[in-house]
């Protein structure tokens, strides 16, 4: 029985093989891409570079590595021939990127990238004035790797695909400032390596039943330089919108966050902070885009939808190059020459409305845990207006110094800053300067960990000026040049996605001296007598607060808190400014 299993297992292999050899192409052949299947991460590589190797339009590099050690690629179409030349044409020429499984279980623009690029082989003159064309065919190696059918629980298609967290189990889509990843080292090599104008990060979404096939995530409005607020707002979107309706017959919608438990409650602006890919593209004003296909529809349709939006934005982008290209200059120069940052966005409630295509939902109740559950009903569509919070406000704005000084022993902090363009000057010399300061006053660490960190929140900080001795080998950092509002977002120590909030300078919040109680308690006579004003806060502290009039230990450190004796560095970032 066995030996019969065997030889049929072995003739069906020698078959298949056979069929291989005579159809090689078939394997890897436009079918497939629009079938219910999704390349592994051998079969995408080996297939694109054998695409590479058979055509001069298509150059394929490895960039870099990934947490798993094996190389992240980029695919770039309409380059220059070589690496050197091809990068040099992307920075001075107007370039688009397209990034795909960040989230291998979402994989659609990796088959909606081969089915375009089949299309531009086959027929090179369909797109007149190409900008240069590149993308990532896939960007978390440790998760396409790890593959199965049941890690997306909620979504039609395909057959398997990878995970979402990769070798290290991160979200790489919240690490893009903290760079946790040797992939966020890989990306800002590629993405500075080409400057793209307008970059897309596909993904298929999670949430609410709807209509659409296809909704995007665009930068949130308020927080957008007025030359790309302009462009993206007023022209981008409504031009896409319009194009993808005609050619593809698709509806272009924003992404459906919801207020509530349904659209009907509303739908909210997402806020794209810098930790995911586009809010850090858009940091070096990149027209950035997510796309978010609906994982309840099929595969194959969210492919189609994908590759509509891509050749559509690829159109649009070889239409407005100049435009694009004056727009992003405005942008820098709006950043540059901007003396005050907004942040710490928040939806302003403000209501609006827009026209939805949704399905009727009930709360019937379930046969098993006799409790009422949400059931949309695709067989009662409707178009109807629902409320649309899309607009944002700051509850923050903060000063922007021209100069930031940032201490020699803080390497992770200049890793990342090299490694994102930022140009920074060595100090040569010990200098003393009188900078500001930054001294932490408040903050929470999260209870649980996010992307591996306790990341901390309500940060307050406050600054005045002090005399530092900077030493030899810190850093200097002009803010401004291109990369300033990457800068700032770094830097800035309240900023919703700064280092500090990364917990990259926790040590510096911890006090390294104490004091004894038996022998600080002779010390406290003649550093009252020295400081009167001191003295005058200690006795009416002790008048009017009861607990503390009757703790030896809380006088004590009330008074060594203010004295000489105490360390200068508590709560002081390494970070000074001008
Ligand atoms: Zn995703």
């Amino acid at each position: 029985m066995s030996t019969l299993i065997n030889n049929r297992s072995t003739l069906i292999f020698f078959f298949q093989f056979f069929i291989f050899l005579l159809f090689p192409q078939n394997v890897f052949s436009q079918e497939n891409w629009r079938g219910n299947t999704t390349p592994t991460y051998i079969e995408l590589i080996n297939h694109l570079k054998e695409i590479s190797r058979s055509n001069s339009d298509v150059e394929l590099y490895s960039m870099g590595l990934s947490d798993y050690g094996l190389p992240i690629y980029v695919c770039i179409i309409n380059g220059a021939k070589d690496s050197i030349n091809t990068f040099k044409k992307a920075r001075e020429e107007t370039t688009i990127l397209f990034n795909n499984a960040i989230h291998p279980g979402e994989p659609d623009g990796i088959n909606a990238c081969l089915i375009w690029l089949e299309e531009f082989l086959k027929n090179k003159k369909n797109i007149e004035n190409l900008p240069v064309v590149a993308f990532i065919p896939a960007y978390n190696i440790g998760g396409i790797l790890n593959r199965s059918s049941t890690s997306r629980a909620n979504q039609n298609g395909p057959d398997e695909y990878g995970f979402r967290g990769n070798a290290q189990n991160l979200d790489l889509n919240r690490d893009f400032m903290k760079m946790d990843a040797v992939n966020s080292f890989t990306f800002a090599k590629i993405f500075h390596g080409l400057d793209p104008d307008v970059f897309v990060d596909n993904h298929v979404s999670n949430g609410a039943d709807y209509q659409y096939i296809l909704t995007y995530i665009s930068s949130l409005r308020e927080r957008l330089a007025p030359s790309l607020n302009t462009l993206i707002y007023d022209s981008l979107i409504p031009d896409l919108t319009d194009a993808i309706k005609e050619n593809y017959q698709i509806d272009l919608f924003p992404y459906v966050d919801l207020k509530g438990m349904t659209p009907d409650e509303g739908i909210v602006a997402f806020n794209d902070l810098p930790r995911y890919a586009m809010g850090y593209t858009s940091l070096f004003h990149t027209l950035s885009f997510t796309v978010e296909t609906h994982m309840l529809k099929p595969f194959p349709d969210r492919v189609e939808a994908t590759l509509a939006f891509m050749g559509e934005l690829i159109n649009w982008t070889s239409l407005n190059k100049s435009l694009i290209e004056n727009s992003r200059n405005q942008a820098r120069r709006f950043v540059m020459e901007s003396p005050y940052l907004k942040y710490n966005y928040i939806n302003s409630y403000k209501k609006d409305s827009i026209l939805f295509k949704g399905y009727e939902h009930s709360f019937p109740i379930h046969k098993i845990t006799g409790l009422s559950r949400l059931k949309y009903d695709t067989n009662k569509p409707y178009t109807k207006y629902v409320s649309f919070y899309k607009t944002s406000i700051a509850n923050d704005s903060v000063q922007l110094p021209k100069f930031y000084y940032i201490s020699a022993q803080e390497k992770d902090v200049v890793e990342r800053l090299l490694a994102n363009n930022v140009k920074i000057t060595k100090i040569l010399r010990d200098t003393l300067m009188n900078v500001g300061v930054y001294r932490v006053v408040n903050f929470e660490p999260s209870k649980k960990p996010y992307e591996g960190h306790f990341k901390l929140r309500n940060i307050k900080v406050q600054s005045n000026k002090e005399l530092i001795q900077l030493k030899k080998g810190d850093w200097m950092v002009n803010s401004n040049q291109d990369a300033a509002l990457f800068i700032h977002s770094v830097l800035q120590p309240e900023l919703e996605d700064a280092y500090l909030s990364w917990n990259f300078f926790d040590s510096y919040l911890q006090q390294k001296e104490y004091f004894s109680s038996y022998v600080f308690i002779d010390k406290i006579e003649e550093i009252l007598n020295n400081d009167l004003k001191l003295k005058k806060e200690y006795e009416l502290k002790k008048k009017e607060n009861a607990a503390f009039a009757k703790s030896e230990r809380d006088q004590l450190y009330f008074i060594y808190k203010r004295s000489a004796y105490f360390e200068k560095s508590y709560n002081r970032l390494p970070i000074y400014f001008q």
